[in-house]
């Protein structure tokens, strides 16, 4: 197969600067890769193709050769032409880790020359409360996990009298340099895990982990107006951090139970407030519940069932507003049951009343009426 020219793989003009060639070789490096392209056979050769043309073109002897002898100037199996470097080496490509580094993006930091430093991971912790809590706030104490140094081995990890050593795999450094497809890539050592030492006789207390596991008391504050779902983040007291990196955070996720009469809908609440047909009827006052006590809604005459009554202000004030939402009752109205004979009798009594006077005593039915009328006609 012919191989093809150097500057159409790359899609570079003849005298592209140095700056273009590693931008090329960039893009292409980041579409190619095979750890993006599994499985893609065009993928890898495209990618092995890009980087053959970079590592020629990059190299100022190379270039030259190639653009005076084209490929059979810097095929390292010509002869005749030492010193072009066969296979293997990359140690000249300083920034293959910068393009590593932006596909796979590090996992730690690493200190200078020193082991990787860890963030400790966040922890979750859900607390359920109620809607009265959440609509107040309130101050409540939770046992979160903490850790604390292993008193038997003084939080080295290493059985009393002896020590942690270097980890072999890595000389300390907690990384090593792996080949991986056609880079050789930095990675955490598997040996120490990026902590740079080796245990040979762990801690029995600890199982060389050099800290134990127990529970601590966190105060926490939760402010009026929380609402299902939000998080409240206490600041360092997740997992410690490895090898001094910083502590991660707890988030305690608040979970709303619900409630026996009230549902929540931002800082509105909603409820359902059953009425007697009576009182539906003739009107008048009726005692509602709030958060905050008792509260009344004057029902006028003729209310029916689906109409909502509005409290302004009976809601609740969120984290984040200046004024309480309202409380909506929506009401049902209730049809008596068990009834006896002689409410049954004032009953139809009440119904033939209601029929001399024609239709406007049930406006509903009335246009329900029509309704079905003109659906059958
Ligand atoms: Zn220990
Ligand atoms: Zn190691």
């Amino acid at each position: 197969m012919a191989k093809r020219d150097l500057y159409e793989i790359l899609g570079l003009a003849k005298n592209a600067s140095q700056d273009e060639i590693r931008k090329a070789y960039r893009k292409m490096a980041m579409k190619y890769h095979p750890d993006r392209n599994p499985d893609s056979k065009e993928a890898e050769e495209k990618f092995k193709e890009a980087k053959e043309a970079y590592e020629i073109l990059s190299d100022e002897q190379k270039r030259e050769a190639y653009d005076r002898y084209g490929h059979a100037g810097v095929d390292p199996s010509a002869a005749g032409m030492g010193g072009m470097g066969g296979g293997g080496g990359f140690g000249g490509f300083g920034d293959l880790g910068d393009i590593f580094g932006e596909i796979f993006g590090g996992a730690g930091r690493r200190g200078q020359g020193g082991p990787q430093v860890y963030r400790g991971a966040d922890l979750r912790y859900s607390l359920e409360i109620s809607l009265e809590q959440a609509a107040k706030g309130f101050d409540t104490e939770i046992r979160v996990p903490s850790w604390e140094n292993c008193s038997v081995c003084d939080g080295s990890g290493a059985k009393p009298g002896s020590s942690p050593t270097t980890c072999g795999t890595c000389g300390g450094s907690g990384a090593v340099r792996m080949q991986q497809g056609f880079f050789s890539v930095q990675q955490t050592c598997p040996t120490c895990h990026g902590s740079g030492k080796e245990i040979k006789d762990p801690c029995t207390a600890c199982h060389g982990e050099g800290r134990k596991r127990v529970e601590k008391t966190l105060q926490v504050k939760i402010p009026a107006g929380i609402d299902d779902g939000m998080s409240i983040r206490s600041m360092g007291n997740g997992e410690p951090g490895v090898n001094g990196g910083p502590a991660g955070d707890l988030y305690v996720e608040i979970q709303l139970k619900p409630h026996g009469i009230f549902q929540r809908d931002g800082d509105d609440l909603h409820c359902s407030l059953t009425i007697p047909f009576t009182t539906a009827a003739l009107g008048g006052e009726v005692e509602v519940p709030t958060l905050t006590g008792r509260g009344e809604i004057s029902i006028p005459e003729g209310t029916q069932t689906g109409k909502t009554f509005r409290l302004r202000g009976k809601g609740i004030k969120g984290v984040r507003s200046s004024y309480p939402g309202d409380l909506y009752c929506h009401i049902q109205v209730e049809t008596p049951v068990r009834l006896s004979e002689e409410q049954k009798k004032i009953l139809r009594q009440f119904e033939e009343a209601l029929k001399s006077g024609g239709d406007k005593h049930s406006p509903k039915s009335e246009s329900w009426t029509d309704k079905v009328k003109n659906f059958f006609s």
